[in-house]
This record gives structure tokens, C-alpha cells and sequence, in this order.
């Protein structure tokens, strides 16, 4: 094969709760994870040279080892020594820094392709035992869909998709670094935790309203506090007729779920008359 197409989805948490701090400083999370229709592209291409070239159209990005994108290239192409090069090329949709694990999901959908591009015969088991190694929400990006996430995200447990709804994803023009979010919580000192196990439920139920009134992330307690805007956007997507929203990973990304169409574009308007967010997408959930 010479050229393969590959999509990397973004993902929301529609509940995230963590459980503790090992002693190697990883946390314990139990998550559940949830594709949803916001995209990048990525085109990859052999080259009879040696080498990973990576070109994107978001001058923001890095071309170099610091983007994931490469990382995981370099980490297949080692792994079965293949002498020949491979050129990578990006079309960034999902927001950066925002929550959305754009970066994780590109880096898988790098593996996905070069597993095809070089017939390495991995499986998507031994993808995710390599992913993990660059980041704990990798694994899951291998497959997507909706998924119990434990472990430090590795242990991954299949769920039913949630019925159909609107989404009205909204990042605020601020950056978010995960590493000051988690080193900033304290898992001993929260007092609340969202019923995960009861969300899973209420998934196997089909039951939207059960799965919304379940939403719950503890990591708002670190990134909210900083950045009130997160609360701003969710206090107007509930008075616009979200049946709940809550902020995505470890943010700043927030997103509302919707049961009506109208409703979710005339939030959306709401959000750019106010000047909440630079970027904002009306979209829904992706079935894998
Ligand atoms: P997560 O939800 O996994 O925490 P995120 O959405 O918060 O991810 P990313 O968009 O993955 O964050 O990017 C975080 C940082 O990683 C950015 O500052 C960016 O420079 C760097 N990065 C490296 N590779 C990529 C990539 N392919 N796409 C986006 N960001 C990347």
C-alpha cells in the first residue's frame, strides 16, 4: 500500500471521576468516554527516503517530535525497523488544548494507519499497549466509541451509545494544560464524586435524561475555579435548554446535550453573541 486516509475523532467525558494518586504520581480515573463528530484528517504516504515528515494546515502545531503524531510514528517504525520513510499530513479541526484529546486521537490514528500503510500485523490490542506509552487516553482513541475508561485509561470496557441527541461543543479562547489540572486537584479533599456506575446503567437503558442528570466531572473543581468562563457557558447552554452540560476532560472545552435541534443551534448563536467562545461546533455523537 502507498497511501492510506485515516480520521481521528475527538472525544468528550461525559462523566469523569478520579479515584486516587498512585505513588508513581498517575491517577486512578473511571471515566466514560464518548466519540463525538468533530475530526481531524490525516493523509499518510510512503516515501522511499528515509524519515517522518509531518505537514499540517494549524501553524500552532509542531511538525517535530513534540507533536504525538510523530512520537508514535517513530515508536511503530522502530519498533519493526522499517527502513523506509513515511510523509503525514494533518487537517486539524479539533480544538487544541481544549479537553478533547486531539492530540491522542491523532497519535492513534497514526498507528491505525501506519499498521495498514506497512502491513505490521498489529492487532488493536497491541496498538493499545503501545499507545499507552505516549498517553493514558490513547488506548481508547484505537477504538473509540462509547467506553468505560479505568486504570490510568487503559482498561477500557465497551458501553452501549447513547441515544440520539445534539451537542453544542464550546471551547473559550483560553489554553488548559492537563499536567497543572491534575497536578492541582486533590483527590482527598473532594466531596462529591458522579455516579459513574449509574451512568453506565442508564446507558444499557437507552436513557438520556438518566445519563444527563448524571454528568459530573471532578475535574471543574481545578480548572472552574481559574477559569470562570467554564461555568458562564455551561449556566447559559442549561438556560438554553440543555438537558445538562459539563466541562470535557480537563477542559476548557464544555458541551451541551440537546434533545431538541432548534434549541441547540439557538444556543450556539447565544454562545457567539456573548463572546464565550472562539470555537464553537453543533454536532452530535459518532458510532463507531
Ligand atoms: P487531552 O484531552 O488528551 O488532555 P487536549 O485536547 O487537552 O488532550 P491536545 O489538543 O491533545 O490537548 O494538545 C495538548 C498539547 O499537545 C498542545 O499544547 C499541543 O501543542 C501538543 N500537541 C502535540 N501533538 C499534537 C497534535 N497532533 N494535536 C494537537 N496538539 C498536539
Amino acid at each position: 500500500m502507498q497511501r492510506v486516509e485515516e480520521r481521528a475523532y475527538a472525544k468528550i467525558n461525559i462523566g469523569l471521576d478520579v479515584l486516587r494518586r498512585r505513588p508513581d504520581g498517575y491517577h486512578e480515573v473511571k471515566m466514560i468516554m464518548q466519540t463525538v463528530d468533530i475530526c481531524d484528517d490525516l493523509v499518510l504516504e510512503r516515501t522511499s527516503g528515509p524519515g517522518i515528515q509531518l505537514k499540517t494546515d494549524n501553524v500552532q502545531l509542531p511538525t517535530n517530535r513534540d507533536n504525538l503524531i510523530c512520537r508514535a510514528a517513530e515508536l511503530l517504525m522502530e519498533e519493526k525497523k522499517i527502513a523506509e520513510g513515511v510523509k503525514i499530513t494533518l487537517t486539524k479541526r479539533i480544538p487544541i488544548a481544549a479537553g478533547m484529546a486531539g492530540g491522542s486521537s491523532d497519535a492513534a490514528a497514526t498507528m491505525r494507519g501506519l499498521n495498514a500503510l506497512f502491513d505490521m500485523g498489529y492487532s488493536e490490542k497491541d496498538l493499545q499497549r503501545l499507545g499507552v506509552k505516549l498517553g493514558a487516553d490513547i488506548p481508547y482513541c484505537i477504538v473509540g466509541g462509547t467506553m468505560l475508561s479505568e486504570g490510568i485509561g487503559e482498561i477500557l470496557t465497551p458501553l452501549p451509545a447513547p441515544p440520539k441527541a445534539h451537542l453544542v461543543v464550546a471551547k473559550p479562547d483560553i489554553n488548559v494544560s492537563t499536567a497543572f489540572v491534575y497536578g492541582n486537584l486533590h483527590v482527598e479533599r473532594l466531596k462529591d464524586h458522579p455516579d459513574i456506575d449509574g451512568m453506565a446503567k442508564a446507558l444499557s437503558q437507552g436513557d438520556l435524561q438518566g445519563v444527563c442528570e448524571r454528568m459530573g466531572n471532578v475535574l471543574e473543581t481545578v480548572t472552574v475555579k481559574e477559569y470562570p468562563v467554564i461555568d458562564q457557558i455551561k449556566n447559559l447552554m442549561r438556560e438554553m435548554g440543555a438537558a445538562n452540560a459539563l466541562m470535557s476532560g480537563s477542559g476548557p472545552t464544555v458541551f451541551g446535550i440537546f434533545t431538541d435541534s432548534k434549541q441547540a443551534q439557538a444556543a450556539a448563536a447565544a454562545m457567539e453573541e456573548h463572546a464565550l467562545a472562539g470555537q464553537i461546533f453543533v454536532t452530535g455523537f459518532y458510532a463507531v
